[in-house]
């Protein structure tokens, strides 16, 4: 394949791209979220879109089955990375990791007793980094979504998730507890892409970095 390959999730990722990519004279010909179609054109011939899962982002970009993708920084640390090339952050899709219980769980008491906790998370990596690095012990459950029932169902006593307004934790009647980062999504390039696609991917990786809002 001579032309270039952009994977991208549908939703939030896909909208805030499009400016970045407009400001690299590529245009999509279609919206994911109204055509059913995985691969997308563009104005340009050789620029193609697929549209993957978040979370499958890293994995194609890997691969190389895509040469350039955007991934947020949660989904990029429990890939792992390897094969990435990571050379901006697009200060998009912003939002906080955090440490959440129930309202009225006294997380700071168990914690100083050394209870050991039952933490039920999609992010198991960083869940598992944050509180080793703070010494307490945890039993972390892996969820795939909705971690806000966990708690409210018994079967964990914290989560850990991504918080952007706090409305679906108080909505289900939670308390973010810990601020363990901030997120926000990168580009995300195939090592061996980068060589060998170097005159295509340097204007456009070039164009995303001028456009990049900074805050
Ligand atoms: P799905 O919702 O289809 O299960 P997902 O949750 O992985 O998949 P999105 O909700 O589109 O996909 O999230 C994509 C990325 O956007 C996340 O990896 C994260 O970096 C970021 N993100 C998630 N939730 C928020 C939020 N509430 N506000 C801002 N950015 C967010
Ligand atoms: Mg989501």
């Amino acid at each position: 394949m001579n032309g270039i390959t952009i994977a991208l999730s549908k939703g939030r990722i896909f909208d805030e791209t499009l400016p970045l990519l407009a400001a690299a004279g590529i245009v999509p010909v279609e919206n994911p979220e109204t055509s059913r179609k995985l691969i997308i054109g563009t104005n340009r011939p050789d620029v193609r879109v697929v549209i993957v899962r978040a979370t499958d982002v890293p994995t194609y970009v890997q691969y190389g089955a895509a040469d350039l993708g955007v991934a947020g920084k949660d989904v990029l640390i429990e890939h792992g990375g390897e094969g990435l090339y990571q050379p901006l952050d697009l200060n998009i899709a912003k939002c906080r990791m955090m440490v959440a219980v129930p309202e009225g769980f006294d997380y700071e008491r168990a914690v100083r007793q050394g209870n050991r906790l039952k933490v039920a998370s999609k992010y198991i990596k960083t869940a598992r980094e944050h509180f080793a690095a703070k010494g307490v012990h945890v039993d972390l459950i892996k969820l795939y979504g909705s971690m806000e029932l966990a708690p409210l169902a018994g079967l964990a006593d914290a989560i850990v998730d991504l918080v952007s307004t706090g409305g679906t934790l108080k909505a289900n009647k939670l308390v973010a507890v810990e601020d363990i980062m901030g997120i926000s999504s990168r580009l995300v390039v195939n090592q061996a892409a980068l060589k060998l696609k170097r005159e295509t991917l340097t204007p456009i990786l070039d164009a995303f970095a001028k456009a990049v809002k900074k805050d």
